[in-house]
């Protein structure tokens, strides 16, 4: 398929695994999308419907994994758009997670909802729109980085508030970010004496795995506290090319870790769970957080029950490594910490479950 692919795009072997190629060869339209993958007339209209709410963007990597012939291939499900994102539910929400609300002006690419640690939007970019994403009214609709005077006031926030020790970079995509705005903006929060560690959050291990370049690991291991978290929901996921962008962040020093988000149809299962978390071990990553999907809108047939997650859990616990086994969490709308569906605080989940009726079948 890969092979395809790069003859679809008369792509040497350069050219592909160039970062910037990829991002620019970015498949948009179904046009595109059809000369690669099967797709009836229906499927080509609701995707054309579909594209008019919710922007499609598919790196060629990561279409070069799809199985054209299966219309439930779990990385196809992640990439390619369906009328079913339109349909509403009386539970959607615009902004479940308050990221506005907590935001210190509406510019603002900085979210402080717990003291000690913050969220910082550095780049609106993404190798893939993900079809589950919680920030999809945000994300894709129009691409840009952060400017410069936003960025700063970002950094001046931070220094103004000493109970920050912990930063966590995203957006978007935070490697969609150009090496020297990266090590440019690193160094300047590792300059502020309270900041303890930086978080990166990226999905470009995944989708676009040519952005772990030997430039970008020169600069990421010269900061002693620095994270990073990627985002594999598939063993499939973990494919050669993804495998040589773990090794050489854990060769530059890098702790790695894992979000994955429970996608009905695409991972609600506890061997496929469970494979990717081994799979992950195998990349020195550790899995971190298994999300409930949120309650974003255009997400409602993904949803999982809650139910369901705890029960991939038990599967886990104890029926392998430890290391193995993520956190369950749920992203409750306004809640002040993420509900762990730990035995200590599994009285959040039974609320959530019984307030309001996410649980499906
Ligand atoms: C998830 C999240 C964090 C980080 O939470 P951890 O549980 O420490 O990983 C920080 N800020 C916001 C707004 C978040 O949603
Ligand atoms: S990479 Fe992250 S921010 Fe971008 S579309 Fe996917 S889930 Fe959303």
């Amino acid at each position: 398929m890969s092979f395809k692919i790069k003859d679809f795009f008369n792509a040497s072997e350069e050219e592909f695994s160039d970062w910037k190629w990829q991002y620019r060869h970015r498949i948009k339209t179904v046009e595109e999308l059809e000369k690669l993958i099967q797709l009836s007339e229906l499927e080509k209209e609701d995707i054309k419907r579909a594209l008019e709410v919710f922007p499609m963007a598919i790196s060629p990597y990561y279409a070069s994994l799809i199985n054209p012939e299966n219309p439930e291939c779990p990385i196809r499900m992640q990439a390619v758009p369906s009328l079913a994102e339109l349909q509403k539910s009386p539970w959607d929400l615009e902004d479940p997670l308050y990221e506005e609300r907590d935001s210190p002006s509406e510019e603002s690419c900085i979210t402080h909802r717990y003291p000690d640690r913050v969220l910082f939007l550095i780049s609106n970019r993404c190798a893939m729109y993900c079809r589950h994403c919680t920030r999809k009214r945000r994300v894709g609709n129009k691409e840009y980085d952060y400017s410069e005077k936003v960025i700063l006031e970002g950094i001046e926030y931070i220094r103004e508030h000493p109970e920050i020790r912990d930063v966590l970079l995203s957006g978007g995509d935070a490697l969609l970010v150009s090496d020297e705005r990266l090590d440019w903006l690193i160094g300047e929060l590792f300059d502020i004496p309270h900041v303890e560690i930086v978080r990166i959050g990226t999905r470009a291990p995944v989708t676009l795995p040519q952005r772990i370049t030997p430039e970008l690991c020169k600069i990421l291991e010269k900061y002693p506290s620095l994270w990073l978290n990627t985002h594999f929901n598939h063993p499939k996921e973990i494919t050669p090319e993804a495998k040589k962008a773990m090794d050489m962040l854990a060769h530059a020093g890098i702790p790695l870790g894992n979000q994955s988000v429970l996608l009905r149809g695409i991972n609600d299962c506890p061997m496929i769970i469970k494979k990717l978390c081994h799979e992950l071990l195998k990349v020195r990553t550790r899995p971190y957080y298994l999300y409930q999907c949120d309650l974003s809108i255009g997400l409602e047939h993904f949803r999982t029950s809650v139910a369901r997650g705890i029960e991939i859990m038990e599967m886990l616990r104890g029926h392998t490594s430890g290391l193995a086994v993520p956190t369950f969490v749920i992203d409750a709308p306004g809640g002040e910490e993420k509900s762990l569906s730990s035995p200590i605080t599994g009285s959040h989940v039974r609320t959530l479950e019984s307030s309001s009726e996410i649980t499906k079948g």
